[in-house]
């Protein structure tokens, strides 16, 4: 028995020979490791069919401070679970880290015998990655945190955290950092492909915003990593994906911030959806950097489309009239919703009705200007069907997002205006494959016009369009993956590919 199971063994005996009866109070005090019954299958990176030794995995599950869940369990079947259920992954184990320790000995474990490695914060993949058939997960739900520190304006989050811990905890504090729009999105993979949100034109992106991470690295070793400790892992972290490691904690910097903000929505019919658009590429350039606004084409399962404006206004809620007025003039208005709320509440707003957040398929790239052409391009393409939903949203960039240089971080697309997304979500009852076939036909009429892709919204891009969307950074980016990755453990996400 090693030291650190004899110590463990040792304090559960003491505590149950101290205290006769107080077994399942010692059992719950200290961590039972998982009994592993059998030699486990399971593949490796490339698809190679292995088994685990069942000693080698009760080694693992020995070395735990958190849990190893085995299929069978309802423990095991949450913790596999994301958010587009049809990716239904069943993992040949499953490790629940309770800190970097933990993380270190499921990534030595994953390295050592060759795993496919997936690693799972707040299951919002699209493409389904933070989960795998037969590999190991590193499910870092049991990773939830959230620490600010007012006197330095800075808030360390722990790596499984989900963005409503941030904005929570931050607002209570009258401080905030830029976070996405859907508060069950985890801050670890938001955050390292870029982050974009509510407060990005004002605040920068999520990674604009992150001081420090203490990294686990595909060797084991736990390092945190600024600008001054592995500045080129710093780098590659803010824009690089899941490629490098477990981030196990994030040091953001915080801005102070008035709780309340103003927000809405203005509908306006189909018809005028080319007017609109036109009108909003115009307007939207002269927003200042407190005005988030974006405009979307179509809507939700069980909607009417319609053409739409929303936006959030972040400064002085006093001074939002003059930005609302001229969107009630840009066309018919067919429906109106403006209100002052809590920015938390806000955050909140879209948990359970985000279109991304439905079974669905999308396509996304970032544009340089809202042309005519592309604007005819998108609405002549547009379809309505009774089985399906499609929306198509223009987020705009620009503000603080763009006055950091493309090379300053592994994210390329700075002088982007505008993230076009293309989704479609459908009936469960109908046939998914009438409904992607649609929005990639759609796509590939509209693609031309886009240059590069969000990696968060990686469907499983080829890794020439991966290469692609890293532009000038892609060689940079490479190096650092070969340093610190070369048999590339960490392969499922926007992958930057070593061998
Ligand atoms: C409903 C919805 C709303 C969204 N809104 C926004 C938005 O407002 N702004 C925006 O920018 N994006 C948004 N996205 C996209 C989102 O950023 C990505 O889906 C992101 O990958 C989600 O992170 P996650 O931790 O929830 O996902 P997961 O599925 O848990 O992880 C995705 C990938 O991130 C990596 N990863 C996660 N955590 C870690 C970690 N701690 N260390 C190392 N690697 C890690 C892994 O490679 C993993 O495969 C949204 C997505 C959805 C579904």
């Amino acid at each position: 028995m090693d030291r650190r199971n004899f110590i463990r063994s040792s304090l559960s005996a003491a505590l149950a020979a101290s205290f006769p009866g107080t077994q399942a109070l010692a059992a719950s005090l200290v961590h039972m490791p998982t009994t592993i019954p059998s030699n486990i299958d399971a593949i490796t990176g490339d698809g190679a069919e292995i088994t685990l030794q069942k000693a080698a995995v009760q080694e693992l599950s020995d070395s735990l401070k958190g849990k190893l869940l085995l299929p069978g369990s309802s423990a095991y079947d949450k913790a596999r679970w994301l958010l587009q259920e049809r990716y239904d992954r069943h993992p040949a184990l499953i490790v629940q880290p309770t800190g970097s320790a933990d993380v270190q000995n499921a990534v030595d474990f994953a390295r050592d015998n060759s795993l496919l490695l997936a690693v799972k914060c707040g299951g919002h993949s699209a493409s389904g990655k933070s989960s795998c058939d037969k590999g190991l997960q590193i499910d870092l739900s049991q990773l939830r945190h959230a620490r600010v520190d007012r006197s330095t304006k800075t808030a360390r989050i722990a790596g499984g955290s989900l963005l409503g811990e941030l904005d929570h905890e931050a607002m209570s504090h009258g401080l905030v950092t830029t976070a996405g729009s859907v508060s069950h999105t985890g801050v670890g993979g938001l955050t390292l492909g870029g982050g974009f949100g509510r407060l990005g034109r004002r605040f920068g992106m999520t990674i604009d915003n992150v001081l420090e991470m203490d990294v686990v690295t595909p060797d084991g070793k736990l390092r945190r990593v600024n600008a001054n400790n592995d500045p080129d892992l710093y780098w590659a972290l803010r824009g690089g994906g899941g490629n490098f490691g477990v981030v196990t904690s994030f040091l953001f910097q915080l801005h102070e911030m008035q709780r309340d903000v103003v927000t809405g929505f203005i509908g306006y019919p189909l018809s005028e959806t080319k007017q609109i658009l036109e009108f909003f590429a115009q307007y939207a350039e002269k927003m200042p950097d407190e005005m988030n606004i974006s405009a979307s084409v179509g809507g939700r399962l069980g909607q009417k489309p319609i053409a739409g404006i929303s936006f959030v206004w972040s400064g002085d809620p006093a001074k939002a009239d003059k930005y609302i007025e001229p969107l009630r003039k840009a066309g018919t208005v067919a429906f109106e919703r403006i209100t002052t709320m809590d920015y938390v509440a806000v955050q909140r707003s879209g948990d359970n009705n985000d279109t991304r957040a439905f079974t669905g398929h999308m396509k996304s790239g970032f544009v340089n200007a809202l042309t005519s052409k592309l604007i005819s391009t998108v609405v002549d393409n547009f379809e309505i069907h009774p089985d399906r939903a499609t929306r198509f949203s223009f987020g705009q960039l620009g503000g603080a997002i763009g006055r950091v240089d493309n090379a300053d971080t592994a994210f390329a697309h700075r002088d982007a205006d505008f993230n076009l997304m293309s989704f479609v979500s459908w009936k469960s009852t109908s046939d998914p494959e009438e409904h992607i076939k649609y929005i990639k036909s759609h796509w590939s009429n509209v693609e031309r016009f886009s240059r590069g892709f969000y990696v968060n919204d990686d469907f499983g891009q080829s890794s020439e369009l991966v290469s692609a969307t890293y532009r000038d950074n892609f060689p940079r980016l490479l190096k650092i993956k070969q340093k610190y990755d070369p048999t590339n453990l960490f392969r499922l996400n926007a992958n930057i590919r070593t061998v």
